[in-house]
């Protein structure tokens, strides 16, 4: 199967490095970083076709076009509250303290009797039926006093057009509903069902291939030797993806080889639209990531000054070392270290996925919350801290860092929910002092 994005409008790697001033692809700084990653993918987000897809599978996905509400949400003004309808006129028809009305009818919900009534009379409404023609205002039932047919309330017990919904309040006929680039959540289900539709136009799911990289590397469930680690990394990308929504490729485990590396980048150009790979981006002896990439792709740049994941390699792959054809997929080479690979994504890739699925509202879950340690750092790079949100006295959250910060502690990955990010210029942070956090999962 064919992917895929167009890639005639794509401008080219250097033409969009030349937005970053002083640029160096061989060290850049964080928000540099981001700013070539955003400019060059500015022209992806039309590109992507649609598919229609039933209402369940929608969740999480991107809609396609704007959708315009074809009948008023609610249908007709309805009771907000069990009581009785009446004509808010009879507040000025009426001196007395206490009101008193005639009950001529009852109405259910999914009633429909619409026929008017006269300002002394009103109707025994139940939630959700609609408004006699005339009624504008429900009075709860608690504040009623009923006797035969007649109900007596105090005059100030309720103001004119209370607990009345209006026809069309929540979606008016005519007007966008949802607007195109929205990534849809639980209430847009609900609302796409308020309109009746069963299926909705979304973007296609983009193809995203990875594979891990290492000669030490073992798949689980497979024995261990001396020397050898479990391939980590497949799992925490797998997962990192599946949050997002992307239809995911797993590549599985490549050796330190140049011509095994070569064919599964020329294999994940060919199928996917971004490529990720963990590992082999460094300056070591093995490290044939970064020497075949040279040979099929074009680098926007390989380190970004930041702990951890120095060594982290965007740009684009082809399919043949001509570099030419319209068989490339946007590479993002995440370094090896379990920890820095988690970090390089949801700093750089999890946005630029995000975009390039149609989504027009990137948030980047930075929040500001007060840190309850003091932090240090050294000048010049960005650092991002493990790091829990806590509301341990009342309702205020602070953030605390989880332990041990080396780029291979796993652990501390784990019991963190969020990176506290400590940008270039900060040295000290000070307890209470607000830090940006960036949330893992949880506000998109
Ligand atoms: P590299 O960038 O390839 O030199 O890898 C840096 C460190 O990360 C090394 O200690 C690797 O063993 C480790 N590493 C690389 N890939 C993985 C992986 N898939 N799972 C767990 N650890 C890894
Ligand atoms: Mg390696």
């Amino acid at each position: 199967m064919k992917k895929k994005i167009n890639a005639s409008v794509l401008v080219s790697l250097d033409e969009v490095a030349s937005c970053v001033s002083g640029y160096d692809p061989d060290s850049l700084n964080v928000n540099d970083g981001k700013k070539i990653i955003k400019k060059y993918l500015e022209s992806f987000r039309d590109e992507l076709s649609s598919e229609t897809v039933p209402i369940r599978e929608s969740l999480g996905r991107v809609l396609f076009t704007d959708l315009i509400s074809n009948i008023n949400v609610p249908p007709n003004d309805n009771a907000a509250m069990d009581g009785y309808a009446f004509n808010s006129s009879v507040f000025e028809m009426k001196s007395e303290e206490i009101i008193e009305l005639s009950v001529v009818k009852k109405i259910f919900a999914g009633d429909y009797k619409l026929e008017p009534i006269t300002a002394d009379e009103c109707v025994n409404i139940m939630t959700g039926a609609p408004m006699p023609v005339g009624c504008d205002t429900v009075i709860p039932q608690e504040f009623v006093e009923k006797k035969n047919n007649t109900i007596r309330f105090l005059r100030h017990a309720v103001p004119p057009l209370a607990n009345c919904r209006l026809k069309g309040e929540d979606l008016t006929l005519g007007k966008p509903a949802l607007l195109k680039g929205k990534i849809l959540n639980p209430a847009d289900l609900g609302l796409i069902a308020s309109q009746g539709f069963e299926k909705i136009e979304v973007y296609r799911k983009l193809k995203v291939a990875f594979f891990s990289t290492g000669d030490e590397l073992v798949p689980v469930g497979q024995k261990i030797k001396d020397g050898k680690i479990y391939d980590s990394n497949s799992q925490t990308i797998f997962a990192m993806l599946t949050k997002i929504g992307v239809e995911i490729h797993d590549m599985g485990l490549i050796p330190d080889n140049f011509n095994l590396l070569e064919k599964a980048f020329k294999k994940a150009a060919e199928i996917a639209d971004v490529t990720i790979t963990s590992g082999g981006v460094s300056v070591g002896e093995a490290d044939y990531t970064k020497m075949v990439v040279k040979k099929l792709g074009d680098v926007a740049f390989w380190k970004v000054s930041m702990r951890p994941g120095r060594p982290m390699v965007f740009g684009k792959i082809w399919t043949d070392e001509k570099k030419n054809s319209k068989d490339f997929s946007l590479l993002f080479g995440l370094p090896g270290n379990p920890v820095a690979v988690m970090v390089t994504f949801y700093v750089f890739v999890r946005d630029a996925l995000i975009e390039m699925m149609g989504s027009s509202e990137i948030k980047s879950n930075l929040l500001y919350v007060a840190s309850s340690e003091k932090i240090k750092k050294k000048p010049g790079r960005t650092e991002y801290r493990r790091g829990k949100i806590n509301y341990c006295d009342g309702l205020r959250p602070k953030v605390s860092l989880t332990g041990s910060q080396g780029s291979g502690i796993l652990s501390s990955m784990s019991q963190a929910d969020c990176l506290v990010v400590l940008d270039d210029d900060t040295l000290t942070v000070e307890i209470g002092e607000y830090v940006p956090v960036l949330v893992f999962d949880g506000i998109m």
